[in-house]
């Protein structure tokens, strides 16, 4: 099972951070914010600690915490849930990406996924036994292809997943996309999983979440973290919502993956998710600023640049500059120039990478000056 082939060697982010860290290098690979989330949430957390909340959460999550999910889903997304039995608090989306499967997928059923895909997708895919199927995205805009689409997903589906808006691509689907992926689902009996923890970080384009749409709601599992939303990665607090019955499923997984997650940090997550709606479009009108440095310093280094709609990432290609393989320059560029990035191509099935194998991701959820400081050095690249 731990083969290259499956991808469940080293995870990259793992492989090029500890290569960032060797060189000193700006760190644009794994995608954390290099500033602290609210220091009033963050005191939150420390109180709880002081307070004396240390031993283990409810399995599914404190009722507040559950309480204030379905507040937010019904402040932003017009959903009301029974925070009793369709929330249930995961230890960050990468347990719930994992329970979700391991839940529902049995040996020989197919999932079929977009490609690029996030990289716990093909591990807990192949970890569950399940058949990966691909629908690829392709520059500029990263749009699946409706054909293409209907003619991957099929009778033999047990589940589509969904990440929207999209890491790596920064695609964000809109509706014509979204409504085509329900109808499929519902012609097929298929789940969908739709991993939304990019949910708050679009630019100027609006989230729709899949589960809003006529004849998801049934059969819709959403994911989402306070990492990305709130800047507190490693907390790894995360929530699944969705009808009832997949809910129970998935948390019934949950119960031996982490059976809980950290207490301490699930008043400090409840009141984050409590904040004002202005903290939410402030921190993507501030995000999509920085987006913009990056892309721009991007562009003056020659590479191609696909600009996202959404996420920590811009993709950009690199062959202008000469390199064919952004896997090779990703390894070596830390020593290099000192900055780090991700290669597209280890989101891909062998296939796939052909198709981006020139292709770079940089995450741009950083201070002003260090992406200034970063574009300087990829300027030495061309
Ligand atoms: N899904 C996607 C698309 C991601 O980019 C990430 C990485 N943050 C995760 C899931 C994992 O989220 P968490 O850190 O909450 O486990
Ligand atoms: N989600 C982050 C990224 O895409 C990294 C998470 C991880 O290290 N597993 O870069």
């Amino acid at each position: 099972l731990l083969s290259a082939d499956n991808q469940l060697g080293v995870t990259i982010f793992e492989e090029i951070t500890t290569l960032a860290n060797r060189h000193g290098a700006i760190n644009l690979g794994q995608g954390f914010p290099d500033t602290e989330g609210p220091a009033a949430i963050a005191e939150i957390a420390k109180q709880a600690i002081s307070d004396g909340l240390n031993q283990y959460a409810p399995g599914s999550g404190s009722p507040d915490l559950r309480t204030a999910v379905a507040e937010h889903q019904a402040r932003f997304h017009g959903q009301v849930l029974d925070p009793d039995t369709e929330v249930v608090i995961t230890t960050g989306a990468t347990e719930g990406i994992a329970a979700a499967v391991l839940a529902f997928v049995s040996s020989g059923d197919e999932v079929v996924t977009f490609e690029p895909f996030y990289d716990s997708y093909g591990a807990t895919i192949a970890l569950s036994g399940g058949v990966h199927r691909t629908v690829p995205l392709l520059a500029p805009d990263f749009q699946p292809d409706p054909e293409q689409l209907s003619s991957v997903v099929s009778d033999r589906t047990r589940m589509i997943i969904l990440n929207n808006p999209h890491n790596p691509t920064g695609a964000v689907f809109g509706r014509e996309v979204l409504e085509h992926i329900v109808a499929l689902a519902i012609k097929h009996d298929a789940l969908i999983l739709s991993d939304e923890v990019y949910e708050h970080l679009t630019f100027g384009v609006e989230h729709i979440p899949v589960s809003t749409l006529e004849g998801a709601g049934d059969r819709t599992l959403t994911l989402s973290s306070a990492g990305k939303t709130f800047s507190f990665t490693g907390w790894k607090v995360g929530w699944a919502t969705g009808p009832a019955h997949l809910v129970a499923a998935l948390r019934t997984v949950k119960q031996f993956l982490s059976y809980s997650s950290g207490p301490a940090f699930q008043p400090a997550v409840a009141a984050a998710l409590r904040l004002p709606t202005g903290f939410f479009t402030g921190f993507a009108a501030d995000l999509g600023a920085r987006g913009e440095i990056l892309a721009t310093g991007l562009d003056q280094a020659g590479m191609t640049v696909y600009r996202p709609r959404g996420t920590y990432f811009i993709v950009a290609d690199v062959a202008p500059l000469g390199f064919t393989d952004a896997a090779v320059l990703a390894r070596s560029m830390p020593e290099l120039i000192g900055v780090a990035g991700i290669p597209l191509s280890v989101f891909c099935h062998p296939e796939g990478a052909d198709r981006t194998r020139s292709l770079m991701r940089f995450a741009f959820c950083k201070r002003e000056d260090v992406l200034i400081e970063a574009s300087r050095r990829l300027s030495r690249l061309s």
